[in-house]
């Protein structure tokens, strides 16, 4: 099956690097090279900031409705494609094929849902106090904007900033994961498909430190996205304050998932099981702290064992594969040490807490009981395939280990108690609470964090205010 060599997208023009580097891409469920992906250098980067300034002064002149009307296009060009995409996004990052294609297919909806807010950038009309006074506050696009994307969704990640930019008449250099670079390709190509103008979306791979510390620096660039850890988050966080840029910081979680006795505890298993090893668990709203009241504890660690066990691991281009590799081959060590770690403080392995196998990075779906909080797996983001479960006694004790962590973006609960219910929704001090469905995500709801998780939202009707600044224009008649 072919895999696509991936270039660099700059000025409407798909190119190799100037220097004609490129960085192999691994097929993480076989180990082998299957591609490659352009290395862009300083040549490159100055070629799509000016690019970009360009991009930006035809994008921001461009009217809302056409806008709306290209991205409608783009995202139709994305849906025909979703079986190749979903295809070549199994080979590069591993998950299921039905997976990949949902992820695509939901990268579709976001683009049009943007499309639809592009239209609604309305500003204020303000009284004025002397008559023949007209007091505006208009909504501009912020300027160029660069964006920095991971590798676990790799379309997901890049659209929801992509589409936010666009709707908001910004122009964009984004640079996607190096490990996962063609489905992000695929994604940008749609909107070139659509005719979007030369210049207003670019794309780039190479040495992220080195691209964002150019890029954030760079006079053009008037506004950064960032998605993936915590600690680079902060780094970049940094450098865009000290070059006075808006920012937009989507980071890492440790879920809190908390189970009451009165919950339905079977489907509270249900659910949450399949959420834990959705994309092998390599998901920044994984639920991953299972905090189950005592009577409900047994059931519940049985059931997501069992629930662990049945799963079944494979190359996710198999049709009866239900988790594939994790996305790159640093995560096993990472995992294992955390979960070794946590051994060592006393934790239970009820299943799982191992590699399989020596070929493709597969892990063990992997259940852990009584994990004493001092063990790094409680505080760390373990980003893989691990469910750990650990009783409480009361609602308060509860919230307490839920608000524990620095971390605060997502959440999820089951319960009966309409009481309950209402505290949680309150108290937990998340971005984002579920409670009794997994519910979170959706291109029209608030999608980010709080604390270290970072700011901003990507999703809902507030995430175009990212792209957008107000002006204030008062005028009379001369
Ligand atoms: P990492 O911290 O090295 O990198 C995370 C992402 O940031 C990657 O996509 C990487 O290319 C990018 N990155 C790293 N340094 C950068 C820099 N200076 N400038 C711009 N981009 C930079 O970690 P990793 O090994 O790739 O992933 C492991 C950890 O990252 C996980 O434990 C998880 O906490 C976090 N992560 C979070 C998400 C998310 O959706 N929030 C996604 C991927 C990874």
């Amino acid at each position: 099956m072919l895999y696509p060599n991936t270039q660099l997208l700059i000025d409407g023009i798909w190119r190799d690097s100037a220097d004609g580097r490129t960085i192999d891409v691994v097929d993480p469920a076989t180990d082998q090279v299957i591609g490659t992906v352009a290395h862009a250098g300083r040549a490159d980067l100055d070629a799509a900031l000016a690019a970009v300034e360009k991009g930006f002064g035809i994008w921001s002149r461009t009217g809302a409705y056409d806008r709306a009307k290209l991205m409608r296009k783009a995202a139709d060009i994305l849906r025909t494609k979703a079986d190749e995409i979903a295809t070549v996004l199994t080979r590069e990052q591993g998950k299921p094929l039905a997976e990949a294609r949902s992820e695509v297919l939901s990268g579709a909806d976001v683009i049009d849902w943007f499309a639809e807010e592009a239209r609604r950038t309305y500003g204020q009309i303000i009284p004025a106090r002397t008559p023949g006074v007209a007091q505006m506050a208009i909504k501009l696009p912020v300027g160029p904007v660069a964006a920095f994307t991971p590798w676990n969704f790799p379309i997901n990640q890049v659209v929801r900033k992509l589409s936010g930019a666009i709707a908001a008449g910004c122009s964009i250099i984004v640079k996607a994961p190096e490990e996962t670079p063609a489905a992000p390709a695929a994604l940008i190509n749609a909107f070139v498909e659509a005719g979007i103008p030369a210049g207003v979306v670019n794309l780039v791979y190479g040495s992220p430190a080195e691209i964002s510390e150019y890029l954030i620096a760079h006079p053009v660039i008037r506004k950064i996205s960032f998605t993936g850890s915590t600690p680079v988050g902060k780094h970049l966080a940094a450098l865009a304050g000290t070059h006075m840029k808006r920012a937009t910081m989507e980071l890492g979680g440790h879920a809190p998932a908390i189970v009451f006795n009165d919950a339905d505890v079977g489907k509270a298993v249900k659910l949450l099981s399949a959420s834990k090893y959705r994309n092998a668990g390599q998901v920044c709203i994984s639920p991953t702290r299972f905090l189950v009241q005592d009577q409900a504890f047994d059931s519940f660690a049985d059931g997501m064992t069992e629930a662990a066990r049945a799963i079944k691991v494979g190359n996710g281009l198999a049709a009866d594969t239900q988790m594939g590799p994790l996305a790159n081959e640093r995560r096993i060590p990472a995992l294992e040490a955390l979960i070794a770690d946590a051994v060592l403080h006393g934790a239970e392995v009820r299943t799982g807490g191992n590699r399989i196998g020596n070929q493709g990075n597969f892990f063990e779906p992997t259940v852990l009981a009584n994990v004493p909080s001092k063990a790094r797996i409680m505080n760390e983001e373990p980003f893989g395939p691990v469910a750990i479960i650990n009783r409480f006694q009361t609602l308060d004790e509860a919230i307490g280990e839920a608000n524990r962590l620095p971390f605060g973006l997502a959440s999820y609960a089951f319960t009966r108690s309409a009481e309950t219910i209402q505290e949680l929704g309150i108290r937990v001090d998340a971005g984002m609470t579920s409670i009794n469905h997994i519910g979170l995500g959706l291109p029209e709801a608030p999608f980010g964090g709080v604390r270290d998780s970072g700011y901003g939202t990507e999703g809902g009707s507030e995430a175009i205010e990212a792209y957008l600044v107000t002006k204030f224009v008062t005028q009379m008649a001369a």
